[in-house]
């Protein structure tokens, strides 16, 4: 379909690859961010093997794997360290590149943001939508500058707090906290990690590889409800969760001596079971499914939707036909992805009966290497 104009509403993951996917088919383009500044927080994210067949698909691949460490085997190891399972994931962006990488979120941001500026994107800083109003052809934003603008569609990328979901879907369920923290740290890669290694047990952790020579290490805590971290002391709170770690975890976590560097996170999730969208107005990534990180698949999911959107929107007769078609073929690999994370996270803090987590990853893996 024809669009004159269109307004994304957040500069994450999800909308800066709606931008891309959306610049390459010619149409045009505002993102708007309410970040001032464009900050990312400093740790990694694992990409796996389907994020990589979308940076192909969007010729991104090259200048992300500059930034990224690849790799073929993810491999999950009991508490006593002995290896209860491994997976070498097919090569989906092709022979010559690696399955799965690992990449400095800073990094990812700026790989996304320089090509969709790159593009011709434009993006406007420190912006948020006071109010919109759809009149069934367009729709009317009022910005928090003072500003307003008039778009043929309105995508809200903007997270699992969305504003754009609040204005447009009142009644839809608010983010909910599992219970559960993550807690992660750069520090120096041991030379023999080849992959992810996750360790299951009393402490649930591991290792991700973000270059030749770093990694970061993660570990899963359970927390009170509204449990707050000062900067001051983190590094200690961090060795304290690790307690009861696998050996390999537990020698590593000696190195976790820097405040700064703790990254501390409470985990909360949203699943939209109902619409994505409203009139002229569509929600994608954390807006409609965040999850947590246990299949680490959430920046993954932001990523096909945007793709998906585009090419809907490419082939649609109306908005409406395009959003509808967007959730149809994104529906169960979203919820597959929100409702296994909680249950392993459920599992972990002993809510619900154990799991086992070699199969709810081989079945992840068997249904993210599907086409989208
Ligand atoms: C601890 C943790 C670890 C994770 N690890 C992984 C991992 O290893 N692999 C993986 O695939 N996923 C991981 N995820 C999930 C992943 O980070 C998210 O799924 C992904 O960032 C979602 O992208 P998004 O664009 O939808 O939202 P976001 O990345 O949250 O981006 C939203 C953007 O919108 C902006 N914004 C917010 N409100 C407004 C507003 N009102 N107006 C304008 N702009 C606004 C924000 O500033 C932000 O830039 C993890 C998540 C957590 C919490």
């Amino acid at each position: 379909m024809k669009l004159g104009s269109i307004l994304i509403v957040g500069g994450g993951i999800g909308g800066l690859t709606a931008a891309i996917a959306l610049r390459r088919k010619g149409y045009p383009v505002e993102i708007i961010e309410k970040d001032a500044d464009w900050t990312v927080y400093g740790v990694g994210i694992i990409q796996q093997f389907n994020v990589l067949r979308a940076m192909a698909s969007l010729d991104l691949i090259d200048a992300y794997l500059d930034k990224a460490f690849g790799f073929d085997r993810t491999a999950l190891f009991a508490p006593d360290g002995s290896q209860i399972a491994a997976f070498d994931t097919p090569r989906l962006a092709g022979p010559d590149y690696p399955s799965n990488a690992g990449i400095k979120r800073t990094d990812l941001q700026r790989v996304l943001a320089d090509r969709a500026q790159e593009l011709g994107a434009m993006v406007r800083l420190g912006l948020t939508v006071d109010q919109m109003a759809d009149d069934g052809t367009c729709v009317d934003v009022a910005f928090s500058d003072g500003s307003t603008g008039r778009y043929d569609i309105v995508i809200g990328a903007d997270g699992v707090y969305s504003q754009t979901r609040a204005q447009i879907l009142p009644d839809a369920p608010a983010p909910r906290y599992t219970g559960q923290w993550v807690w992660r740290y750069n520090m120096t890669k041991p030379s023999d990690l080849d992959g992810i290694h996750v360790y299951y047990g009393r402490c649930n952790a591991g290792l991700v590889p973000l270059s030749e020579d770093l990694m970061y290490i993660f570990l899963l805590s359970q927390e009170e409800p509204g449990m707050k971290l000062a900067v001051e002391g983190s590094a200690a709170a961090m060795r304290a969760r690790a307690a009861g770690a696998a050996p390999r975890i537990a020698e590593l976590t000696g190195q976790i001596t820097d405040d700064a560097g703790v990254v501390g996170r409470p985990l909360e999730v949203i699943f939209l079971e109902g619409d994505w969208h409203k009139g002229r107005v569509v929600l994608l990534g954390d807006a409609v499914h965040g999850a947590t990180p246990h299949l680490a698949q959430g920046a993954g999911m932001a990523i096909e939707d945007a793709i998906v959107l585009a090419e809907e929107l490419e082939t649609a007769d109306t908005a409406d036909a395009a959003f509808t078609a967007y959730r149809a073929r994104r529906f169960k690999r979203a919820e597959f992805i929100a409702t296994n994370s909680v249950r392993l996270g459920d599992a972990q803090m002993g809510k619900i009966e154990p799991i086992d987590a070699g199969e709810v990853n081989r079945q992840t893996i068997a249904l993210v290497a599907e086409p989208i």
